[in-house]
């Protein structure tokens, strides 16, 4: 249920607004405290009785002036593949989102390349092998806990012979370990800093939206162990009513949000857009 229905039952049960609960309520959303202090202080300067549609608007025009109305661009490389790393706990939806990216770029005509590196899950590779045939997309595999390095230092060998526009490569993301995370991730980059001094162009982080407070905490965790993520994919943002996560996100951490996941088809992926976004969590 959306925010939007979810104040309509409030005013429902009561004619007038009680601040208190419009205050759970907005937490509850995700919105993040910092975000819920700034929409209550626009509200009350607006003065009057609080109507619903009101606090619709403010909530609107707030969000709009916190996110930025289109997620920047990836950033290309100037010769050679764009280099993508993807990263992200298990079952956010990494790999799909993964694969997802790979079809968006390939259906605007660009030549992919997929990686699958993320070497620790034998699931994860099979995962990935099964939405590249699917999608006729192209792939560089190894065997379950090779060096997922290697993997990416071949794929991107592949990708200049074969001039492929980009390579996505499928990343760990396990956080229990920050260390090790550290570790492969940057052993990752300075195999690819090798080839080219400019890779990888994009490090993105993938959150599931409906983990509500737990995706702020990985992007923050992430973005400690890393300090380099560049963007963000929010999964899940189909059904739920849940995203507002998407806001924290952006202001507490500054992470841009990139991409956006609706569903599990390789269709269901779009870039990120304030306007659109306000109107799927509202
Ligand atoms: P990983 O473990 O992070 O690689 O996660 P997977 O890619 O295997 O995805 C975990 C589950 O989430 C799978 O069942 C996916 O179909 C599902 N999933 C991924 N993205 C979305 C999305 O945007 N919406 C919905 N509803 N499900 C998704």
């Amino acid at each position: 249920m959306g925010l939007f229905s979810k104040l309509k039952s409030l005013f429902v049960r009561q004619p007038t607004i009680d601040w208190e609960d419009l205050e759970a309520l907005l937490i509850q959303a995700d919105l993040g405290p910092a975000f819920t202090d700034q929409l209550l202080d626009s509200l009350r300067a607006r003065g009057g009785a609080l109507r619903l549609e009101d606090i619709a608007e403010a909530t609107r025009q707030e969000i709009i002036k916190v996110l930025p109305e289109r997620g920047a661009p990836l950033r290309r490389a100037e010769s050679g593949p764009t280099v993508i790393l993807v990263t992200g706990v298990n079952g956010t939806g990494k790999t799909t989102s993964t694969a997802k990216l790979a079809w968006m770029l390939q259906r605007q005509g660009h030549r992919v390349l997929l990686a699958a590196a993320d070497t620790f899950r034998a699931a994860a590779i099979e995962q990935l092998e099964a939405w590249a045939t699917r999608l006729g997309v192209a792939i560089v595999k190894t065997q379950y806990q090779a060096d997922p390095a290697a993997v990416c230092f071949e794929a991107h060998d592949r990708a200049v012979r074969e001039g492929f526009d980009f390579l996505i490569c499928d990343t760990a993301g396990r956080l229990h370990t920050r260390h090790n995370l550290m570790e492969e991730l940057g052993k990752i980059r300075r195999v690819l800093a090798r080839k080219d001094p400019s890779a990888p162009h994009e490090t993105l982080l993938v959150v599931d939206a409906t983990t509500g407070s737990n995706a702020l905490n990985q992007a923050r965790e992430f973005q400690k162990a890393l300090g380099s993520l560049t963007g963000v994919i929010v999964t899940k943002l189909d059904g739920s009513g849940k995203g507002g996560i998407v806001i924290p996100i952006q202001q507490e951490l500054g992470i841009p949000v990139r991409f956006i996941g609706t569903g599990e088809k390789a269709e269901d992926f779009e870039p990120f857009g304030a306007a659109a976004f306000v109107e799927r969590i509202l």
